[in-house]
């Protein structure tokens, strides 16, 4: 329907003043007409038309006289559409074969844009992670006096899980087994502090930095001295690989490994307050309960009280399990004691032959005591 539409355009030629002029662009059964704002009128006849696609829109339609002294051009989006209808197949075919070149410079242009960006996005993933990874493995560079700090925090942010125990008895058999792993503690500067709670858990944790706390259910469950000296160094090498301060710095991510890398826990300590109200701080990966049952062995070897009590305590919750139902707290962050025990013996097989002995605590005195002050 030629006539139908007018586009907004233009016209170069030299006749014009400037040698351009804004024009209104019509398409005619021969060709294309524009009629400039001074009235001018230039026209272009299909058969005598080059056709050119370009400017800085990559949109703007050039029509040409063979001997270019004529161009038309529209950047209007319908403009390229009412021409392919017009003007008929030929010129259709001339218009796509611009168009297809023209797109396939965009493509180009597109894709490297998206190789550029993809570098970029891989180059601050890669920076963030190597970030990551600096501080994961400069942990060492940290000081201990971090790990007491986060822990003290978490501590005085949360509640004992029952009431204090400060019976004499009590607390100085936990604290003769701890004495007697301590010298063992392949990390030094830890201060490995008591707390014995008031509940019928079987459960013990250690906070960073060393604070244990310790539940008579665990101490009543226990068939010796040596099993809770076992479960304490498992929860002691917590500590002493640093377990809580790794997951904090996984949970936290990049803030606190810029935060650590310059040396200041202050923001550290703050969130680690807010992390020990919940379990987070004492509960580690599979990873790290393996490496904690291994560093227990270790330690007890070291301390030459046998390694194989710890196996054998897992073995006393796997028999006993049933009877136990929830109160097994310890068992519920620490899964899979086939495998434990499995650990645990193959990493007193890999060990050189010692002389184990028994700890110097009074085994029968010690239930008697927790009965009388009416430990659960
Ligand atoms: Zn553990």
């Amino acid at each position: 329907m030629y006539g139908a539409e007018e586009f907004a355009g233009g016209v170069f030629h030299q006749s014009i003043e400037g040698g351009r002029a804004t024009a209104t662009i019509e398409l005619t059964a021969s060709g294309v007409k524009a009629v400039t704002s001074t009235g001018q009128t230039f026209e272009i006849r299909y058969q005598d038309c080059a056709l050119d696609v370009g400017g800085a829109s990559g949109r703007m339609v050039f029509l040409r006289t063979m001997d270019r002294r004529l161009t038309i051009f529209c950047e209007d989006r319908r403009f390229p559409k009412a021409l392919e209808m017009d003007a008929g197949p030929e010129f259709a075919e001339q218009l796509a074969t611009v168009q297809k070149s023209r797109w396939r410079e965009g493509f180009q242009w597109r894709m490297w844009l998206a190789v550029g960006t993809a570098v970029c996005l891989l180059c601050l993933v890669g920076g963030y992670y190597a970030l990551l990874w600096t501080a994961k493995s400069s942990i060492g560079a940290i000081p201990v006096s971090a790990d007491i700090q986060i822990g003290k925090a978490a501590f005085d942010a949360r509640t004992l899980e029952g009431p204090q125990v400060t019976d004499r008895v009590v607390v100085d058999a936990v604290k003769a087994m701890v004495a007697r792993l301590e010298p063992h503690a392949e990390l030094k500067g830890l201060t490995f502090d008591v707390y014995v709670v008031n509940s019928s858990d079987i459960n013990a944790y250690c906070l960073p930095g060393g604070k244990i706390v310790v539940f008579t259910g665990l101490l009543k469950t226990a068939q010796s001295a040596e099993q809770v000296t076992g479960v304490l160094s498992h929860e002691m090498s917590h500590a002493i690989k640093r377990h809580g301060l790794r997951h904090v710095m996984e949970s936290m991510g990049i803030v606190v490994a810029v935060e650590l890398l310059v040396g200041d826990v202050g923001g550290l300590v703050s969130l680690a307050a807010d992390l020990g109200k919940s379990a987070a701080l004492t509960s580690y990966s599979r990873d790290a309960e393996t490496e904690a049952d291994v560093t227990g062995v270790k330690m007890l070897h070291a301390a030459a009280i046998d390694p194989l009590e710890l196996a054998g305590f897992f073995e006393l919750l796997k028999q006993q399990q049933p009877e136990f139902t929830a109160a097994i707290q310890w068992l519920s962050t620490h899964p899979q004691h086939d495998e434990r025990i499995a650990t645990v013996r193959g990493e007193v097989a890999k060990l050189p032959p010692q002389e184990y002995r028994g700890m110097e605590i009074d085994w029968e005195k010690l239930q008697q005591r927790l009965q009388e002050i009416g430990a659960e």
